[in-house]
């Protein structure tokens, strides 16, 4: 691991990599705890090269805040990030990020709408500051992934929003809030905490708990919520709320009542220390997420599993090829890659996926039916030139993204639970050891007829398979940190999809995300 503390080197070291290889980007400003080593490893699972920076940025401190009290521990969090994988620290002074009076700097100043409210009517000029600095981040190491938490809900929304105006190629990922065993969301703050108000601290989520189990119970209305949560809260005189709301999760505006999800935040102080948590209350089906190598039984799993759930395969295979078919079509080379571009975003791809195993999925083109010639095999021999320009899988993956936003889909592929649904409820990563996928494969081709190739060099076939398709550029194939390991070596279709419905449920009932 390396450490740099100016912008000429870390921009030095991240050359190598730029052209091919996604960078990760943890904004930190060090004492790094459990919660930050959570986003950490989601970034090395996810991206080829994790950066984590640690800056305690004196634009987001009030001059009473505690700025020169904040804790700062580099030695410790060099151990641990080097413990985790990460490739570089970016720890630069004010005076490198070239920050000396903020009233001489260009800033970046989020709308008001999202600064008004919750931490921002307290803390004035805080998310200023922070959007700031995020910027300066983001053009010095020009990341392809950022990963914020959701326990800083207010930021997240207003870094999605800097991203989404100024027009930023980075995906911003959110990762959930970890706490302590007592349920107290993990900060750097809580060290200034006694062990009485430790635990008094405790009443925050506490009241957060039992708000969500009245969303479960169907309780959907602000008033109703919010009277269970300031009830609980009033339990605990020690603790001073400086505010609890109810609010849009991407607007931060105040909700009346819970239509798809809602954000209930809360802050306040326990003796000197503020502390902030929050919940997201959302109600949806879940996001099942299948990846692994080749030969594994992915999509017959995949399908089968959708089926007997009654969720939604979405067939990522057709959009692939839609778009061949689009290409094809419109007489455009397939190696114009720009121009491939410029027609995918001016075309309406609708995708219907089917209702019944039986049906395939229904593929329009601004409006024209092409169900049944995107199966055609002149667009089955180019759909692997057409998959692998990155141009055309970012809009795919954004229309996939938009496709299970609502949840209630099976998908299966390299990086989808890395990539394309990193939020998915359930991930699964399907394996088999190279001998057994080589010994079934041997037995597909021996059934049509196809034998005369050795095991050996079967097995040694899929073992080269496995590794280019861990080393592609584009989607490489990657277990999530998260997913769970189903090894199918042992077991029959049928035991595989059993185990993957079986897991569903037990989600399902443990309503997948609970404090
Ligand atoms: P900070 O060092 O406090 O600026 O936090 C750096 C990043 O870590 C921010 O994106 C925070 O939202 C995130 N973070 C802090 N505490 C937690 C936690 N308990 N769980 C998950 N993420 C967290």
């Amino acid at each position: 691991m390396q450490i740099f503390t100016t912008i000429p080197g870390l921009r030095t070291f991240l050359a190598d990599y730029r052209h091919d290889r996604s960078i990760a980007l943890v904004p930190t400003m060090g004492a790094l705890h459990k919660g930050h080593a959570s986003l950490i490893r989601r970034a090395v699972a996810e991206a080829e090269i994790t950066v984590v920076s640690i800056f305690v940025n004196p634009l987001q401190f009030a001059p009473t805040e505690d700025f020169s009290r904040y804790p700062r521990s580099l030695d410790s969090d060099r151990q641990l990030c080097a413990s985790l994988g990460v490739a570089a620290i970016f720890a630069p002074s004010a005076e490198t990020l070239g920050i000396g009076d903020s009233e001489d700097i260009t800033a970046v100043i989020p709308p008001i709408s999202l600064t008004s409210g919750l931490c921002g009517a307290f803390r004035p000029g805080h998310f200023q500051g922070v959007a700031t600095i995020v910027t300066r981040l983001f053009n010095i190491i020009a990341p392809t992934i950022a990963y914020f938490g959701e326990k800083d809900a207010q930021q997240l929304a207003i870094i999605r929003q800097l991203v989404r105006d100024l027009n930023l190629a980075i995906e911003i990922r959110a990762c959930a809030t970890v706490r302590e065993t007592s349920g107290l969301a993990v900060s750097s703050r809580n060290q200034y905490l006694s062990t009485a108000e430790r635990e008094k601290a405790t009443i925050i989520v506490k009241s957060l708990q039992l708000a969500l189990e009245s969303f479960h119970l169907g309780e959907r209305q602000r008033e109703k919520l919010l009277a269970i949560v300031q009830k609980n809260l009033d339990r605990v005189p020690e603790f001073r709320c400086q505010y609890l709301d109810l609010v849009h999760p991407q607007s931060l505006q105040p909700i009346e009542q819970i239509e798809t999800d809602g954000l209930l935040a809360i802050a306040g102080l326990i003796g000197q220390t503020r502390l902030i948590d929050n919940i997201i209350l959302r109600q949806r089906r879940a996001v099942i997420a299948i990846d692994g190598p080749a030969g594994a039984g992915k999509s017959t799993v995949t399908r089968l599993v959708a089926e007997k759930l009654g969720l939604t395969y979405l067939d990522t295979g057709a959009m692939y090829r839609a778009v061949t078919w689009l290409v094809v079509n419109s007489g455009l080379d397939l190696s114009a890659e720009a121009a491939i571009a410029e027609l995918l975003s001016l075309a309406k791809i609708a995708i219907i996926p089917a209702d019944s195993p039986e049906n395939v999925t229904i593929v329009k083109i601004n409006g024209q039916d092409v169900t049944l010639e995107i199966r055609s095999p002149a667009i089955t021999a180019q759909v692997s030139r057409i998959a692998a320009q990155k141009a055309v899988r970012q809009q795919l993956v954004t229309l996939q993204r938009e496709m299970g936003m609502s949840g209630g889909i099976v998908v299966e592929g390299r990086d989808i639970g890395t990539n394309v649904f990193p939020e998915a409820e359930l991930k699964i990563f399907l394996t088999a050891t190279p001998e057994e996928r080589a010994r079934r494969r041997l037995k597909d081709l021996e059934a049509q007829g196809n034998g005369g190739i050795s095991l050996a060099e079967l097995t040694q076939e899929i073992e080269k398979r496995d590794y280019l398709d861990s080393n592609r550029s584009l989607a490489p194939l990657r277990k999530a940190a998260d997913a769970i390991e189903v090894n199918s070596d042992h077991l029959s279709i049928a035991e595989v999809t059993e185990k993957i419905i079986a897991l569903y449920h037990q989600g399902e009932e443990n309503q997948w995300r609970s404090l």
